[in-house]
């Protein structure tokens, strides 16, 4: 009979941890507490309109990567998949000018410089540094501690001007790095996609992907690929059960023996891979000693690694608005949870059909939350809460329509969310939808899976590995499996 591995949370790591333990011969079962798959991966539907809550790029699009091997075998790609086409990351506009980091690389070199002669040199560097963080690609094909010499050498080959990147934009925050240019303009630019705080490399890596074409959208947005992999996962034979919260994990000494539910029911594993948040395992599932110091760390210095999370709000309108994809805004300041913001971004999501009704198309916005705002919702009651959030949806509108004027009386308000909302629906860590964020002040946190005490337990998540997102989720399922696989002696080639 083959081992069973049970999971804990059906979102991307847990479906994709479920899908290569299926293809390695165990039997699978994930175990989620919500009604429905994907976890941060979703999408919902409000009077009639589809609202997205994640893929704004797809780290792995680009066939012929080790990542997209990956998405493939999940089953979230295929080679048919339709991308959305746009070609740009996103438009900043102050004072009256605006500048757009174009997909093409050449055409964005030509327009910062035509809107900023004066930082021309700044510019061609950044260009020149952009080309070089294409060679960043992610590592997908085991974890890290089982490659060997032939594996550092071609990652040195295939990513030999990184090294550049790094020296050059590793050590500087984003806002130190806006100020080495002089245009105002510019420097909003370089700070409106990340939060200030963050390592100035993490932009351009992030730029790079989309403009290397490895960063797309699948068509049919977030909640379709989660349904695509939850599909791929029932077809090789995997058990999947819904409304199933997780209270605890069974250890007999060194041992996990399996996964005890909100309800009572004990369910037995001959390995058990949590693929949550990893907050609720060190905090409820687990006992606090097996947090690895390093995790304890970090919890204990928000401002080294801070949450990463938004206040977002949702609207319809005509579907003729298109200024951009995405464009960033001056805003008169606006409190949000207990910081300041004088800039926002709209997104039109016209781009995609599920995305429109009757001639109108949903936009979004997302206003950044940290640790200090998530705390501020924390303090609300539910009837304060609720006031807040409708007052601040209006005076997100009021913004909008100043730097719009043709939505004034076109928006449809639908849906307002928070970091509490990813609290209450994920476990997620003040509400944190990405995992440690590596700023100049922290280490880059990574786990190798194992805890040490327990012999059966392999970690999955976006938290395994900073700073998470979907591809870090995805490989950190494939990585779970590899290490059982490795534990037994057997061939990891899955
Ligand atoms: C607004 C937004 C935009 C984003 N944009 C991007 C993007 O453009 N590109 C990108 O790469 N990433 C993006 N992300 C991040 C991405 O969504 C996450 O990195 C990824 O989905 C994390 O997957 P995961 O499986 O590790 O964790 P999760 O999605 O958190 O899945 C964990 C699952 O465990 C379940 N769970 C928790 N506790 C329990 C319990 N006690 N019992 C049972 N089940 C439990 C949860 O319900 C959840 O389904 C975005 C996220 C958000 C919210």
């Amino acid at each position: 009979m083959s081992k069973k591995v049970v999971i804990i949370g059906g979102g991307i790591a847990g479906l994709a941890a479920g899908i290569y333990a299926l293809k390695a011969g165990y039997e699978a079962a994930i175990y989620e507490k919500n009604s429905i798959p994907g976890g941060e991966c979703i999408g919902w539907n409000r009077k009639g309109y589809h609202i997205d809550n994640c893929i704004h790029w797809l780290t792995g699009t680009r066939k012929g990567t080790e990542l997209y091997d990956v998405w493939k075998t999940v089953g979230a790609l295929s080679d048919d998949t339709e991308y959305a086409k746009i070609d740009s990351f996103y438009t900043s506009t102050y004072a009256g000018k605006s500048a757009t980091l174009w997909n093409d690389l050449r055409k964005t070199e030509k327009e910062l410089i035509e809107v900023a002669p004066e930082d021309e040199e700044e510019i061609r560097k950044f260009i020149e540094h952009m080309e070089y963080s294409k060679q960043c690609l992610f590592p997908a094909s085991k974890p890290m501690e089982m490659w060997g010499m032939k594996d550092y050498i071609s990652m040195g080959k295939n990513m030999a001007d990184f090294p550049k990147v790094m020296k050059e934009y590793g050590k500087i925050s984003l806002e130190e790095y806006s100020k080495r240019f002089k245009s105002p303009l510019l420097q909003k630019l370089m700070c409106d996609y990340l939060p200030k705080s963050y390592s100035a490399y993490s932009f351009l890596v992030s730029y790079a992907t989309m403009a290397d074409g490895n960063g797309n959208i699948p068509m049919g947005a977030s909640l379709q690929m989660s349904l695509r992999m939850e599909r791929k996962f029932k077809e090789l034979g995997g058990q999947i059960f819904y409304n199933a919260s997780v209270d605890k994990i069974e250890l007999d000494k060194k041992m996990a023996t399996g996964i005890r539910l909100t309800s009572g029911e004990v369910v037995s594993a001959d390995y058990v891979i949590p693929a949550t948040d990893i907050y609720p395992l060190f905090y409820k599932f687990l006992p606090e000693k097996y947090m690895p110091k390093e995790i304890k760390a970090a919890y204990d210095d928000p401002k080294a690694y801070p949450a990463t999370s938004g206040f977002q709000v949702a609207y319809a309108v005509s579907e003729k608005f298109s200024r951009g994809e995405t464009i960033f805004i001056d805003i008169d300041p606006i409190k949000v949870g207990s910081r300041s913001f004088d800039r926002m971004y709209v997104k039109a999501y016209g781009y995609d059909p599920i995305f429109v009704k009757d001639g109108k198309q949903v936009i979004q916005t997302c206003i950044t939350q940290t640790d200090e705002d998530y705390e501020y919702w924390k303090t609300l009651s539910k009837e304060e809460y609720d006031r807040v959030k409708k007052e601040l949806t209006d005076e997100v509108a009021k913004r909008i329509a100043v730097a719009f004027p043709e939505l004034e009386g076109d928006m449809e308000f639908l849906d307002a969310w928070t970091p509490l909302t990813y609290e209450r629906y994920c476990n997620a860590y003040h509400g944190s939808y990405m995992s440690f964020v590596t700023t100049p002040l922290g280490k880059q946190i990574r786990m190798k899976g194992k805890l040490k005490g327990i012999d059966n337990l392999y970690v999955a998540g976006q938290w395994t590995n900073a700073p998470g997102g979907l591809p870090v989720a995805v490989a950190s399922g494939k990585f779970a499996i590899q290490r059982i696989l490795k534990s037994e002696k057997k061939d990891i080639d899955i």
